[in-house]
């Protein structure tokens, strides 16, 4: 057989030249390899509901394995809808307001595919989620970014007044935050408001944490706000609020007139995501204290992270929610936070993130963020090899 001669294939250049393999893969597989405990990536390591297990077996039993509707199933819509209302005063419409999407990286994706277009800025607040940068990119958009101030993460609403200009289409928000566990307050609301108001800038707003917010905090939804609300697009995902991040179901809620913008992308993107899963979640969806009782049960965690991690060197920074904690090893070493993380999965055998990676421009302050949503067992467990390191 003859070989193709594979150099005579002119490559295109990359769309994506500085993007490399994501973190929490290149972090996972170390943890793998090293037979370290990932507290990197962040999942739970214990099941989710055996009731939610046993719905979306009922639903595959009952032939429920064809194409769900482009937009979601109906009755799942509706829940999402209920469930808004319940927990911000506001009811969207899910005919027209509400998508179902394969998890929130597929809102994320199609909503700035959606509204950004070539030249377009985009305000992002650093550090940022990692999938924000490459989607703004692929549609020729410009992140500008702006730094959470490095105290406390909270943000520089000067800062970002500043950033926003003619061409700013979008402004991207986290809360809770990822990594830092910092969250939004009424009044961060408000300056956000005075300043997109006589613009035509939007808002993209991942809430994906919205159910993990502790010491009797409320998430500040932009779904509560009427004026926000009106220019946003808000994506959240049932893999964080019910412990099942491999199945991939989340969605996008926006006014009309976006929500048409975002499903073109999304019918060509996915067009769907898995059905039995759908109609598991409508069901489950219809007993709130499911998404209710999810502060508490993440407290305790959080609570017994920080008690486990009293023994070891670090020093913690104050997670408001997510369940994500940073710390600090500015104390302990001198090396950089991609070289510290991957030393500590290799010779202590616990796996961290490194937050570095969510700066365009990798500012490293030293800090590493763990994942609490583990097992008692698992975080005593690392917090004793981390205590040996
Ligand atoms: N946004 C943030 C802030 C996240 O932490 C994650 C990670 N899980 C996602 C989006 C993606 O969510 P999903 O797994 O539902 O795609
Ligand atoms: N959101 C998860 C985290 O921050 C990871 C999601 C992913 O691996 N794509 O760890």
């Amino acid at each position: 057989m003859v070989e193709p001669d594979l150099r005579r294939i002119e490559r295109p250049a990359s769309k994506l030249p500085n993007v490399g393999t994501t973190i929490f893969t290149v972090m996972s597989r170390l943890a793998a390899e090293c037979g370290a405990i990932n507290l990197a990536q962040g999942f739970p390591d214990f099941p989710c509901s055996e009731e939610l297990v046993e719905l979306v077996s009922r639903a595959m039993r009952a032939g429920h394995n064809q194409y769900a509707p482009m937009e979601g199933l109906m009755a799942l819509r509706e829940q999402i809808a209920g469930k808004t209302e319940r927990c911000y005063g506001h009811a969207p419409d899910p005919v027209t307001e509400i998508t179902v999407t394969c998890g929130a990286t597929e809102a994320l994706f199609a909503a700035v595919a959606a509204v950004v277009g070539p030249g377009d800025e985009v305000i992002v607040l650093e550090p940022s989620y990692d999938s924000y940068l490459p989607a703004i990119e692929l549609q020729g958009g410009k992140a500008v970014p702006v730094a959470l101030r490095p105290a406390d993460y909270s943000v520089d609403w000067p800062e970002v007044k500043a950033a926003v200009s003619e061409r700013t289409r979008l402004i991207i928000l986290n809360s809770p935050h990822n990594p830092t566990g910092a969250i939004l307050r009424a009044e961060d609301l408000a300056e956000l408001k005075a300043i997109v108001s006589a613009t035509n800038v939007l808002v993209l707003s991942d809430e994906v944490y919205e159910h993990l917010v502790f010491d009797g905090e409320q998430h500040r939804s932009l779904l509560g706000d009427a004026d926000l609300r009106a220019r946003s697009l808000v994506v959240s995902s049932f893999g964080k609020t019910f412990h099942t991040t491999g199945w991939k179901t989340g969605y996008c809620v926006a006014p009309a007139w976006l929500t048409t913008e975002f499903r073109k992308v999304h019918q060509f993107l996915t067009f769907s995501n898995f059905t039995p899963v759908q109609y598991a979640l409508a069901e489950y969806l219809k007993e709130p204290a499911h998404y209710q009782n999810l502060p508490d049960f993440y407290q305790a965690k959080r609570r017994a992270f920080g008690e486990c991690m009293k023994a070891t060197p670090f020093r913690l920074l104050p997670s408001y929610g997510t369940y994500f904690q940073l710390a600090s090893f500015d104390h302990l070493s001198n090396e950089s936070d991609v070289d510290f993380a991957v030393r500590l999965t290799r010779e202590a055998g616990v796996a961290a993130i490194p937050v570095s990676v969510f700066y365009r421009d990798h500012t490293d302050h030293r800090v590493i963020r763990f994942c609490f949503a583990k097992r008692d067992e698992t975080i005593e467990k690392a917090a004793e090899r981390l205590s040996r390191f």
